[in-house]
């Protein structure tokens, strides 16, 4: 008995929803998807490196063995046995987490969003790198924070402007291991002396290391959380070492701040599914990652070093890059007169994708800048592509 003719409501969007917009990578990723344009503005990990088989037996085996359990509604915390596996991958070199100080969240992009609904009030200071994750900005701006820009040079952030911006403010969000957007390493020395600076300003630190293990050269550098498990905030994700569809990831922070947080996490979703955490369980419990990750690296090494041949082959001199040890990024300043946004669309026109700088930044963005992903492109690929943008920018000059 459906109602003729029923008036339409005119939506009263809350103040906080008005001001939602669209992710502008979100946007550019419907132009890009055409298979026939060369994209290096996804953020999106390769497929070819999903363990499909191994992620198959794993459902088998956890519907088999425990599918009563695996379909039940669980507790908010996450499952048991995996966040024992995280507390004790993260353990070692004098530091002990338990997994008490170990939430599972929905993709730590959910993590993003509940730190700051826990620790961000309107008007709070929230300190970012520049440039930062576009999707922490996002999540984060929801809850209209001030945002403050710490400077950075090509070693990341610089700790020691922390002592005049930092007094008051509610957190400081890192990216030590190949940043997004820019790709780049925090050394050692600089991440002893931000965790000193915070611990200094009781400023709450957030170490967001989704690229961690994907380093190509040398050893992978000590965590933040190490240094200080009691003023770091830590997340990790299974999207870049498994898969990002299962939408697995983690909070680790000392107890007070984990039971906060669950609080807010029960109320938004109640816990994330069962099955997915039982089954990555299963999958990695008995070492897969030590054997799938360097696979990983691999792939995406070689397509590194081809975009980075590739780069100083074709593009003129006047443009500066990253050059990565790891991750999935390369970010490149243009020289000043050239707007990368408009760039993007004769780009497109050329049928070759990247994202634009400017949405990296919190504040004053540089409209010189870009981003480019190496992980879903294959090599001869990456080399008509690169060859396409410098002619492109060659142009302008
Ligand atoms: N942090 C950073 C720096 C990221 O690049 C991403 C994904 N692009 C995320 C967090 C979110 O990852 P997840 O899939 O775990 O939600």
């Amino acid at each position: 008995m459906k109602m003729e003719n029923p008036t339409p409501i005119q939506w009263q969007f809350s103040e906080r929803a008005q001001q939602l917009q669209s992710s502008a990578i979100r946007e550019i990723l419907k132009v890009t998807a055409r298979p026939e344009v060369i994209s290096f503005a996804g953020g999106l990990p390769s497929p070819e490196t999903f363990p499909v088989e191994r992620m198959r037996a794993a459902f088998d085996s956890v519907l088999v063995k425990q599918g009563k359990v695996a379909l039940q509604y669980g507790p908010t915390d996450g499952y048991g046995p995996l966040r024992e596996w995280i507390a004790n991958s993260l353990s070692g070199d004098g530091v002990k987490i338990v997994p008490e100080q170990v939430l599972m969240v929905s993709g730590s992009q959910q993590g993003l969003d509940l730190l700051a609904k826990v620790l961000v009030d309107e008007g709070s200071k929230v300190l970012v790198e520049t440039p930062s994750y576009l999707g922490a900005l996002q999540a984060f701006s929801v809850y209209r924070p001030e945002f403050v820009s710490v400077p950075t040079d090509e070693n990341g952030l610089l700790p020691d402007r922390l002592d005049d911006i930092g007094k008051g403010a509610r957190l400081l969000y890192a990216l030590p291991n190949f940043q997004n957007p820019t790709g780049r390493t925090m050394p050692v020395e600089r991440r002893i002396a931000l965790v000193e600076a915070c611990a200094r300003l009781g400023l709450p630190l957030i170490e967001d290391d989704p690229y961690g293990a994907l380093c190509y050269r040398g050893e992978p550098l000590p965590k933040l959380l190490g240094m200080n498990p009691n003023g770091v905030i830590y997340m990790g994700s299974f999207s870049k070492v498994l898969t990002p569809g299962i939408r697995l990831g983690y909070v680790v922070a000392p107890v007070p701040l984990i039971r906060k947080l669950e609080q807010a996490k029960q109320a938004a979703d109640l816990h994330t599914a069962t099955l997915t955490q039982m089954v990555v369980y299963e999958a990695i419990k008995d070492g897969f990652l030590t054997e799938h990750i360097p696979t990983i690296r691999k792939l995406y090494a070689d397509q590194c070093d081809a975009m980075l041949a590739a780069l100083t082959e074709f593009f003129p001199p006047s443009v500066t890059w990253t050059k990565p040890e790891g991750g999935m990024f390369i970010w490149l300043t243009l020289p000043k007169h050239i707007d990368s946004m408009k760039l993007l669309d004769e780009a497109i026109e050329q049928l070759v994708a990247f994202v634009p700088g400017a949405p990296f930044y919190a504040n004053a963005p540089e409209h010189n800048t870009l981003r480019l992903s190496f992980v879903t492109v294959p090599p001869a690929k990456i080399r008509e592509g690169v060859e396409k943008l410098g002619k492109l920018i060659a142009a302008k000059l």
